[in-house]
Formats: structure tokens, C-alpha cells, sequence
């Protein structure tokens, strides 16, 4: 089959003639229609996440072997079945849902894979979608989508259960207060076409770029505002009457984790989940002093993942503007990606 393979860190991705891999055990062959190419991809094509100062989160340090096949939004036909497979049909259609754990320890078993310490994620740990057949080890980590468009489908496998997870972590939030998502790249739009349907609050949406900002406002925000303006914290203090109860920051550079911190009300709870990187000092006693949560988010869980698909077939998400491209362009897409060019997904089809 064909791969789309890291070969070298940070260099062009290179097609590659790799044999087809055959299911052993419950595992479940994939032959993939569908695969989103996500930001954190550009990370892991690099070899490192910035840690902030001169720390970098090596990838190799991590066990990570090149030639590597990316590819965390996968969506395809089964094709073949392990022997101990069961629980899915030869020519179903299924999302896979990347974020697998070992299976056995005590988090895996009460569902929460995203702990484990021993991961065995497709598109990061596993091969992934950037190819013709996929692997996933266990049936039950595929998800129905009903006749949800297939493109947008495969991208809630993370940049739509990422989103749902962050807006989970805020769904206290009251019809008076105010919900600010900071980012509106593809996991901040997705974020704010599902907004409404988790949070019962006011939508504010931040971004530097103001093609991202009318984009917000088409999804669904009743706020935009440019948080590069000398005068973004001022007035959103004003428009708010005292500062934002509930933020996710869809970035998570120190510009917009400081902005969110500053734009904050007394008690508010801000969620990091982008991962450009960097460090921020934390003037520590604003934590206890404005009783102030900064926490962070990964990805979502498989119990998360079914919610969300139940949310999407409900019609109660708008999907994210999606950009199909043929497989054989995955290393000039993952490309202009990084280069900016892209409002909303870039998804591979095949
Ligand atoms: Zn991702
Ligand atoms: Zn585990």
C-alpha cells in the first residue's frame, strides 16, 4: 500500500511502497476514505513540542521511530478482521478513534485511555491515516457516523472531540455569564459551531486574523474581538461587566494565555488546549486572590467521542468548513497548513 511516511524530521513527507498490514489478534484492518490533517501534526512532523525557554518535548527521546505514517483523524471501510475481532461487519463504515491506552491498567479499564502511560495512539504512537490501510487494535475504538458528511466526520475524531471535551470542562457556565474561546483556527471553529449545543452562556471569540473572526461570527459567535488591540482586555472587561467567567484557549501561546488571564472575571476557569507552546510567568497569588482555574485539556474520551457523534446526528453541531484534498497531496497539504493557508480542515480523501 502507499504511506505518506516522516522520513526525516521536518523534511517533505515522502510516498512510500509499504506492505499492507494484516489484523493479528481482535485488530481490525482499515482501508481509509477519510483522514483530517491536524495542527499538532505539524509538531509531531517536527520531532519536538516547545516546552517554553530552550525546552523541547522530544518525539525520538519519547520512542517515536522514523519512517513514521501520521494520520489522528481517520475514517474508512473495514476490510478485514483479526481472528478474535468481533463487534463490527466486513464493509461498515466507521470513524477510529485515535486516543487509545493499553487496555489494561486501572484508567484504561474505567475508560479514561487518555492517562495511561503506556499509549498506543494511532497517527502518533501506531501508524496512522496519511495511507491507504490502517490498523486499529480493537473494534470497539470504531465509531458509527450515520450519514454524516465523511470529511467532516473524520475530524471529530480530534479536532471535534478535543473541542467537546474543553466545552465539557465549562458546561457550569450561567446564560448570563460569558464563554470566550480564544483561536478561531480548526479546533477553535469547531469549538464554536458545537458551543451553544454544551454551554448555556454568551459566546465571545477571539483571534488576531479578521478572516477568522468573520468566520466566527458565520459559526455562531455573538462577540468577536481582535485580542492583538491595545484596548481588546479593557473593552471586554466593559462588554462583560467585570471579565469572562469561562475561556478556552485554542492557541496556548503565551499572547493568548496571557490575554485569557487578563480578560478573566473572579472565579473563572480557563482551559489550555492548543499546544503552539511557550511559558508565561503566573502571578501566583491571582490564583487563590480571584479563586482562578487554569487547567488543561487533551483530546477527549471514547465515552466523549459517542456523545459528540449523538450531538452531530442530532444536527445540533455546525460542522467546520472543511477542504478536501486527494491523499497523494498529504506532504503539500501538511505544508500549507503550516503555512497558514488554510481557514478550517484540510481533510485526505482517498
Ligand atoms: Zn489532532
Ligand atoms: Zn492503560
Amino acid at each position: 500500500m502507499k504511506a505518506y511516511q516522516i522520513v526525516k524530521w521536518g523534511e517533505p513527507l515522502e510516498e512510500r511502497e509499504v506492505p499492507t498490514p494484516e489484523p493479528q489478534g481482535t485488530e481490525v484492518l482499515v482501508r481509509v476514505t477519510a483522514s483530517g490533517i491536524c495542527h499538532s501534526d505539524i509538531h509531531i512532523w517536527d520531532g519536538y513540542f516547545d516546552m517554553g525557554g530552550d525546552n523541547k518535548l522530544s518525539l525520538e527521546a519519547r520512542g517515536m521511530q522514523l519512517p513514521f505514517t501520521m494520520g489522528h483523524e481517520t475514517l474508512g471501510e473495514v476490510v478485514a478482521l483479526g481472528p478474535d475481532a468481533t463487534g463490527v461487519e466486513i464493509g461498515g463504515k466507521r470513524i477510529v478513534f485515535p486516543w487509545i491506552g493499553c487496555g489494561e491498567c486501572d484508567v484504561c479499564q474505567r475508560g479514561e485511555d487518555l492517562l495511561c502511560l503506556a499509549p498506543r495512539t494511532v497517527g502518533t504512537r501506531y501508524a496512522g491515516g496519511y495511507a491507504e490501510y490502517c490498523i486499529v487494535p480493537h473494534a470497539k475504538y470504531l465509531v458509527p457516523f450515520a450519514d454524516v458528511d465523511e470529511p467532516y466526520a473524520a475530524t471529530c475524531a480530534c479536532s471535534g472531540v478535543t473541542a467537546y471535551s474543553a466545552l465539557k470542562k465549562l458546561k457550569h457556565l450561567r446564560p448570563e455569564q460569558h464563554l470566550m474561546i480564544v483561536g478561531a483556527g480548526g479546533v477553535g471553529l469547531a469549538g464554536i459551531g458545537m458551543a451553544k449545543a454544551v454551554v448555556d452562556a454568551k459566546l465571545i471569540v477571539a483571534d488576531i486574523d479578521p478572516a477568522k473572526r468573520a468566520a466566527a461570527l458565520a459559526a455562531g459567535a455573538d462577540i468577536v474581538i481582535d485580542n492583538s488591540d491595545e484596548s481588546a482586555v479593557a473593552s471586554l472587561l466593559e462588554k462583560t461587566g467585570g471579565g469572562v467567567h469561562g475561556i478556552i484557549d485554542f492557541v496556548g501561546a503565551p499572547a493568548s494565555t496571557g490575554f485569557a488571564m487578563q480578560a478573566a472575571a473572579r472565579e473563572a476557569k480557563i482551559v489550555v488546549v492548543g499546544l503552539f507552546g511557550g511559558a508565561i510567568p503566573v502571578p501566583l497569588a491571582s490564583l487563590p486572590l480571584r479563586m482562578m482555574s487554569l487547567v488543561g485539556s487533551y483530546v477527549g474520551t471514547l465515552d466523549e467521542m459517542h456523545e459528540l457523534m449523538a450531538l452531530v446526528q442530532a444536527g445540533k453541531v455546525k460542522p467546520v468548513p472543511v477542504t478536501s484534498r486527494p491523499l497523494r497531496e498529504a506532504g503539500q497539504a501538511i505544508a500549507d497548513l503550516r503555512d497558514g493557508k488554510a481557514v478550517g480542515r484540510y481533510v485526505l480523501v482517498n
